[in-house]
């Protein structure tokens, strides 16, 4: 006999927040009645809210009236539209996190103001207004992005810690506003100046065959590359790892994987046939901060923002800051 069939729909309340399954795709929204659902997703604007339909069988949780924000349910994320405020320089300031001291909306305002002002004064505000601010909850490392956008227009997105940290909000949104003028203000023969900086400051390292050979070596003899890695390389010799790595990949069309399956099965030795016999690399020296030597952009963005919020910088910096605001396309 089979069994008989139970239902177990998970019940709820008109105006809940339900994660539902809409076509294999969990979605988290507002139940304003008992099947149809306000998607967050896009709540903020008035072209971009969504409302749809749905069964009681698609429901895969109920959260309540005021779920925790920050967690993560079903693989959607916790994050909650809570208002916007019409910034009449900086664009519409979407929250997406809940201001509990009236304080913090003080704060956040008058840095903002205090950023335009000093945008202003450099006459570096040809990037403005922007499609949309948001300020999300903390998440991942980086407390700030800015979105590129020649159709919808350029957006940042600000995740601060504390909002009444303002010299810290000050110096994020013009590491920000840097972006901002690199992609919409500063004219190509000057951001080939910018890379020839950025690049004055990278060092080639040629590796020696001997090493390379050693490496190759003292590397079989592990059970993994990650082991060896974690045991026995110094700072150096990862870089000559990835390299290495990066060349087996690109030449031989191998995993690191394949690669020590290859080792394990056919003997140490077979790895001669794919280590390369040159494994240079670049580093680059810091001097603003570390993060600035990912890429000439993020170089660029935080030079702007030391200036800005004068802090000190290599004199060529400076001088190369100096020259940039005077030329922007406005
Ligand atoms: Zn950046």
């Amino acid at each position: 006999m089979p069994n008989k069939k139970i239902s177990t729909f998970i019940s709820f309340n008109k105006d809940d927040y339900l994660v539902v399954d809409v076509g294999g795709k969990h979605k988290l929204g507002l139940a304003f009645t008992q099947s149809k659902l306000l998607l967050e997703e896009g709540v903020e604007e008035d072209d971009t809210s969504k409302t749809i339909e749905f069964e009681r069988k698609d429901v895969r949780a109920c959260l309540g009236q005021n779920p925790p924000p920050g967690f993560e349910v079903f693989k959607c994320k916790l994050e909650f539209y809570e208002q916007t405020y019409k910034d009449i320089n900086w664009g519409p300031i979407h929250f997406f996190i809940k201001i509990k001291d009236p304080r913090e909306m003080k704060y956040i305002k008058e840095v903002l103001d205090k950023s335009y002002s000093r945008l202003k004064d450099k006459r570096a505000t040809g990037f403005l207004p922007l499609s949309r601010v948001d300020l999300r909850i903390p998440k991942g490392k980086y407390a700030g992005s800015y979105n590129f956008n020649t159709k919808k227009g350029d957006k940042i997105t600000l995740r601060p810690q504390d909002l009444k940290d303002r010299s810290y909000l000050f110096y994020v949104i013009m590491h920000e506003a840097g972006h901002g003028v690199w992609f919409r203000c500063v004219p190509k023969d000057i951001k080939v100046k910018w890379i020839l900086l950025f690049n004055k400051r990278v060092t080639v390292h040629e590796t020696s065959s001997a090493r390379l050979l050693s490496i190759a070596k003292a590397m079989v003899s592990y059970e993994t590359i990650k082991d060896f890695i974690k045991d026995e390389c110094d700072s150096e010799d990862k870089e000559v790892v990835k390299e290495a790595l990066a060349y087996i990949k690109r030449i031989h069309k191998l995993s690191p994987l394949q690669l020590e399956e290859i080792v394990q099965t056919r003997g140490k030795k077979s790895i001669l046939n794919y280590w390369p016999k040159l494994a240079n690399f670049g580093s680059v020296s810091p001097d603003t901060s570390e993060y600035a030597m990912e890429s000439v952009e993020e170089f660029f963005a935080e030079a702007f923002a030391f200036y800005m919020t004068g802090k000190t910088l290599p004199k060529d910096i400076s001088i190369g800051i100096e020259k940039t605001l005077k030329s922007l396309i406005r």
